[in-house]
């Protein structure tokens, strides 16, 4: 569906469908329209037969080459708005999908839905198990209740609570996707010892950008502060037989002893990765959805492959991080992080900057204590390619 300049070996092969912009939330960053709309079933249909066959000829050209073993692995996301005011349509679709990859040799496959949590029940959580679905809850932990309001201004902590003990007895793995509200900055520390001590052992965080939200030095101070508690929290969490993932630390320590660009693994965009908007449109990544000129096809017109290649074009190293000794462990070149900041994807902003800096400081610091102790668990999680 997708062609990537960045060639890469992996063929992993990720699609993302948004099944509505109607979400039950009412969160004070949301950059969402929530106009009533949902993917019609032939479009999805659609989506999933030109992915599979994308697959399929991944499989028959290393068939061809005469590869002894040919191997390709297949991601289904479900998005929205709330993807699970379409459950219904996502149990088929991944029935569906599911009849097809299987038939595949060699294809290793899964699905992918990020919730606000309010519509899970136990009957879903167990579909989820037996169907390959990773589950993520969006969760902001001591925010949760001034930020992610319902569409009535109602607090929705004790739900999601309730919700989230439901899925870690279920699946003791379940990832939370925090995002930090500048104005509850000093809440984050607070925020991961709350996770932490719910049962979470894996937390990914970022922090909410766009014209609904304001960052300045008081509240970056603030989440300096709160990062710093974080390391100390992260130090003390992965000792012994203890583990907890904080996404953006474990990063920046995996991708630097794996001499990984830091960029190539967490931007995905035109890569590998197709959004497909409830119209059948193709986004190279879920934050230009419906913008203008970022479109590059539909399933019904098929991949542009020109207005793809101009696009990726357009995201080039900001000129400033050229002679940077930290640019190959940043996200400077992230598209969608720097157009969400600063409206254009190749300029990074200063925030995005120091955010990136600060990563780094206090991860190096956890990595240097946690692997002078030689901790088999922690060096083994980090040195697993
Ligand atoms: S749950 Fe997600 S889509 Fe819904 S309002 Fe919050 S951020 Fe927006
Ligand atoms: S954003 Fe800042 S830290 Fe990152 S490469 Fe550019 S100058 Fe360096």
């Amino acid at each position: 569906m997708s062609t990537c300049s960045a060639k890469t070996n992996t063929l992993a092969h990720k699609m993302t469908l948004v099944m509505t912009h109607q979400c039950n939330f009412d969160c004070k960053y949301c950059l969402q329209k929530h106009e009533d709309v949902v993917m019609p079933e032939e479009t999805a249909l659609k989506a999933i037969d030109i992915f599979v066959n994308g697959v399929r000829a991944d499989i028959e050209a290393q068939k061809k080459a005469s590869e002894e073993d040919p191997k390709a692995s297949a991601q289904i996301s479900f998005y929205g708005g709330e993807p699970l005011l379409q459950r219904e349509k996502i149990e088929q679709l991944v029935e569906y999908a599911s009849a097809k990859l299987k038939a595949i040799p060699g294809v290793k496959y899964a699905y992918e839905i990020t919730t606000n949590g309010t519509l899970l029940d136990e009957e879903f959580i167990a579909f989820a198990k037996k169907n390959r679905i990773i589950l993520a809850l969006s969760h902001d932990g001591l925010a949760q209740d001034p930020v992610r309001v319902d569409r009535g201004g109602h607090p929705t902590k004790e739900t999601v609570d309730k919700k989230l003990q439901m899925l870690l007895k279920a699946t003791p793995g379940t990832i939370i996707m925090m995002t930090v509200h500048p104005d509850y900055a000093d809440r984050v520390s607070g925020s991961l010892k709350f996770f932490h001590d719910a049962g979470v052992r894996e937390v990914s965080m970022v922090l909410a950008h766009g014209e609904r939200v304001l960052w300045n030095e008081e509240k970056f101070s603030a989440l300096e502060k709160e990062l710093e508690k974080v390391e100390e929290y992260y130090e003390e969490w992965n000792r012994g037989d203890e583990s907890f993932r904080f996404i953006p630390f474990d990063n920046k320590i995996r991708n630097y002893i794996l001499n990984r660009d830091q960029d190539r693994k967490s931007c995905h965009f035109g890569c590998h990765k197709t959004m497909v908007d409830t119209d059948g449109r193709y986004y190279p990544c879920s934050h230009f959805i419906g913008r203008d000129g970022f479109s590059y096809g539909s399933v019904e017109e098929g991949t542009d492959e020109e207005k793809l290649e101009s696009l990726e074009k357009k995201r080039v190293e900001p000129s400033d991080c050229k002679e940077c000794a930290l640019r190959f462990r940043c996200r400077h070149t992230c598209a969608c992080a720097n157009h969400g900041h600063t409206g254009n994807m190749s300029e990074v902003s200063a925030l995005q900057c120091e955010y990136e800096q600060l990563l780094i400081r206090l991860s190096d610091k956890a990595a240097a204590s946690l692997i002078s102790d030689a901790n088999p668990k922690f060096i083994d999680r980090m040195y697993k390619s």
